[in-house]
């Protein structure tokens, strides 16, 4: 079978729904409150896991309940989590997330023991077809990553989110490197960034960063794909109604990632990830999994 390892960060949800975002300085009510779980990595390897390849983890979690709740989470969604570190002593990282009535999010993340994770974890990985890494570790897991994917042979997937500087060796060998629209103009300078056609600001990061291919995503308005062939728009999948867009990127990145890896192009691997992420944004929570508490109204 297909395989992908995905390594970044494990967190606990805590997602408050509000009317409206707060400005600085100002308090709002939230209307429902819930816990579920979450992480860039987590949601990714999830996603990857659901549409039928195997997937494994490296990432790590505290010895809180916290902890051991995210690894059933992942055990039951598929994910093989026998690589995620339990760091003694170490809360599991935690991220506080705002979801408008609009569908839209912001977040502030606790990195717990999310900043364990280490380059070291990946020696005994099983030898992957694609694997996947997001910034949210911080970039020096991430670069040691994209070594272990040379020496196997594995296609590399980077999600520069956030946006941390890496090295020109690792964006070079990104196939695809895969950002928002706003992480797209934070990696550009200014000059290059100030454009506002986007399929010129796409060609702009393939150039800037030497990747073999890039994928920006552009929320309801799909993504533009750019490669050695040329540079292309890719329309959003309609969603049902849009009810929580947290996630949305994640499954994204998770399913491109296995489509890839059973050997499918780039573009039929993006309208496979666009159709997944259109239905996560129809529903609450980063993914759909049991261990999610309801919203209390
Ligand atoms: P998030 O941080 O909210 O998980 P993101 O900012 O990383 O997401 P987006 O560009 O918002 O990523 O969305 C990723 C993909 O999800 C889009 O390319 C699109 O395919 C799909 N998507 C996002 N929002 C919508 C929407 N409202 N309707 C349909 N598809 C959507």
């Amino acid at each position: 079978m297909p395989k992908v390892l995905v390594l970044g960060a494990i967190n606990q949800d805590e997602v408050a729904r509000v009317s409206r975002h707060p400005l600085p300085g100002e308090t709002v009510v939230a209307t429902g409150v819930a816990t579920s779980p979450g992480g860039k990595g987590a949601n990714q390897a999830a996603a990857a896991a659901a549409s039928g390849v195997e997937v494994q983890l490296i990432g790590a979690v505290g010895d809180d309940r916290a902890g051991s709740h995210q690894l059933e989470a992942l055990s039951q969604a598929g994910v093989d989590v026998s690589m995620v570190r339990r760091v003694m002593e170490t809360a599991t990282g935690r991220a506080f997330i705002c979801v408008s009535d609009a569908g839209e999010n912001s977040i502030v993340v606790m990195l717990g023991a999310n900043a364990f994770v280490s380059p070291a974890t990946l020696h005994g990985a099983a030898t992957p077809d694609v694997v996947v890494g997001q910034t949210e570790v911080g970039a020096v897991p991430v670069e040691a990553l994209g070594g272990f994917a040379a020496e196997c042979g594995a296609r590399l997937v980077i999600n520069n989110a956030p946006v941390v500087p890496l090295s020109p060796r690792l964006l070079a060998a990104a196939d695809p490197l895969i950002v928002n629209r706003h992480e797209a103009a934070d990696m550009l300078r200014p000059d290059d960034a100030a454009t506002a056609d986007e399929l010129d600001l796409v060609a702009r990061l393939r150039r800037s960063t030497g990747a073999r291919s890039v994928i920006v995503t552009l929320g309801a308005d799909g993504c533009v794909i750019a490669d050695a062939a040329d540079v292309r728009r890719l329309p959003a999948v309609e969603a049902d109604e849009v009810v929580d867009t947290t996630g949305a990127g994640d499954a994204f990145v998770g399913v491109l990632a296995a489509s890839l890896a059973r050997g499918r192009s780039l573009d039929a691997s993006a309208i496979e990830a666009s159709t997944a992420a259109s239905a996560v944004v129809a529903r609450h929570g980063a993914r759909a999994v049991p261990g999610t508490m309801a919203l209390t109204d």
